[in-house]
């Protein structure tokens, strides 16, 4: 039996009216998932996989999981909340294994999704496998259909479930661990970069495009051990070295044999999500043998090259804005000063603010330097404009701080688009580009400038194939077909047959 409720992303989940931590959402499109994996029988891997998820907490802050394997024995814990809430010393010590599969989520509803946390664990013919999912599937009607009609009884609301049940019901046909699941990842369309434990190894896959990164590392030398990450910066956390990435379509297979590649798709074609690089993944992680901090700080550059204005000092919106700032005070000469404190110990919350605090603004995260901005003309950097709340009340702050003239500079393009890979980016009615100009924008935020990075600059900037990004959000253009009822849930401006 399948349950009662609509089947939904794991990973992007849209919030309803009802929802209370609707209103306080942040401003910013949310990432969807980070996943981790190892496999080293010398080593404490709950350990280091929990160290893993904990460099990669900024991919999802509402639930974790680890599930490691001692022979044929899962164990599984998971739960929601940040990493550092839901494990301690003595529940790692419950997770003996030689494998480890790690995953963070994020969602946007709450203690109700307990059920999705993940790893997701099924059992197969060959034993039970783990799976933890960091992207989106844009088939999973049809994948349902196929699973229901196997009667196969899916609990979760997931796509990630659905993948894991898929890689069963190939093994339960007959085929091995690795047939069965290139099998299976023949059947999913959209974005998947997956860690998949089973008692004898654990593989690392990407979609055929590559739309979620997934890197891999390795520790010890006699003999060496493979990790999967998300991102770099869950290799460097646990003192791994940077192998390489896993490629767009390719299948690794960890075993006490080694590593061993398998490229499962006949047309792999790169489109990394472009937003990973702009705003998600990590400053200090790598992409392209570079830490995505030198590119963020090229991105400033190129604004202060293509959108240049008169000011007395250039700041970045925390964190994720400052590369750019300096980028941009670098190129333009325009002093570089730190106009807003960001309270560095505040996570998500779930207590209302009052009615007052919500009115105030924003200083519950930022907090503008007084004494900096006073008498002075500003530019602020931000990395994207979604739905342009917050922006409008960061702007009404720096004028109450005393800043005479606020221009603002965007390091990314407008978007325009939803996202229907892994990324929550509300439906297209919610962005503030798709609805009006870089003008009515510009009236509507109180600046007294408002430029955009363009769309050619954030691409070139890359220093990489421009044809290798999936940029969608800003033009439409998505790599991977949508099905016409999937795309009526979010592109609500535009005309949808279904
Ligand atoms: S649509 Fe935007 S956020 Fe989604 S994968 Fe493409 S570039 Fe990334």
């Amino acid at each position: 039996m399948v349950p009662n409720h609509p089947v939904t992303s794991d990973c992007d989940s849209q919030p309803t009216n009802e929802d209370s931590n609707y209103h306080e959402r942040p401003d910013k499109p949310e990432e969807a998932c980070g996943v981790f994996g190892i496999y080293a029988p010398d080593e404490d891997v709950a350990k280091l996989t929990y160290f893993g998820l904990y460099a990669l907490q900024h991919r999802g802050q509402e639930s974790a999981g680890i599930a490691t394997f001692l022979g044929d024995t899962v164990h599984l814990y998971k739960d929601m909340g940040l990493v550092s809430q839901v494990f301690n010393e003595s529940v790692l010590s419950e997770l003996p294994g030689t494998i480890g599969v790690g995953h963070t989520r994020y969602s946007t509803t709450g203690s109700s999704r307990r059920v999705n946390a993940q790893p997701a664990v099924v059992d197969t013919r060959l034993g039970k496998l783990a799976l933890a999912h960091n992207g989106n599937l844009v088939n999973t009607v049809k994948l349902r259909d196929e699973l229901v009609k196997d009667s196969i009884n899916l609990v979760t609301t997931t796509d990630s479930e659905m993948i894991a049940y898929a890689i069963a019901q190939e093994v339960g046909a007959g085929l091995d661990w690795l047939d069965g699941a290139i099998k299976a990842f023949h059947r999913c369309e959209g974005a998947f970069s997956l860690v998949v434990g089973t008692p004898v190894g654990i593989m690392g896959v990407r979609d055929p495009n590559g739309i979620r990164p997934l890197v891999i590392g390795t520790i010890g030398s006699n003999p060496v051990r493979y990790v999967l990450s998300s991102e770099t910066c869950g290799l460097d956390i646990i003192g791994a070295d940077y192998l390489r990435d896993v490629e767009p379509g390719e299948v690794v297979w960890i075993t006490e044999a080694g590593l061993a590649s398998y490229h499962w798709s006949k047309k792999p074609q790169r489109k990394l999500c472009v937003f990973e690089m702009i705003y998600f993944a990590r400053p200090d992680s790598l992409m392209h043998n570079e830490t995505l901090y030198s590119y963020r700080m090229r991105l400033g550059r190129r604004l202060a090259i293509e959108s240049p204005v008169e000011a007395d000092i250039v700041f970045g919106v925390p964190d994720s804005g400052i590369p750019a700032a300096i980028g941009y005070s670098q190129e333009s000469g325009v002093k570089y000063a730190e106009g807003l404190i960001k309270n560095r110990y505040v996570g998500r919350t779930f207590i209302q603010p009052t009615q007052a605090m919500r009115e105030s603004g924003i200083k519950m995260k930022l907090n503008p330097l007084k004494d900096v901005l006073v008498g002075k003309r500003v530019i602020i950097i931000d990395d994207s404009i979604v739905r342009g709340t917050t922006s409008r009340k960061l702007v009404k702050a720096l004028r109450d701080a005393g800043a005479i003239e606020v221009h603002m500079r965007i390091s990314s393009p407008p978007v325009t688009h939803p996202c229907f890979y892994g990324i929550d980016t509300d439906t297209q009615d919610q962005l503030i580009a798709a609805r009006f100009s870089v003008e009515e924008i510009r009236k509507q935020l109180q600046v007294d400038s408002l430029a955009y990075l363009s769309w050619e600059g954030m691409l070139e900037e890359t220093q990489e194939d421009t044809n290798s990004f999936c940029s969608a959000c800003f033009t439409g253009d998505y790599p991977v077909a949508i099905p016409e009822q999937v795309k009526r849930t979010k592109l609500v401006l535009e005309k949808v047959t279904v």
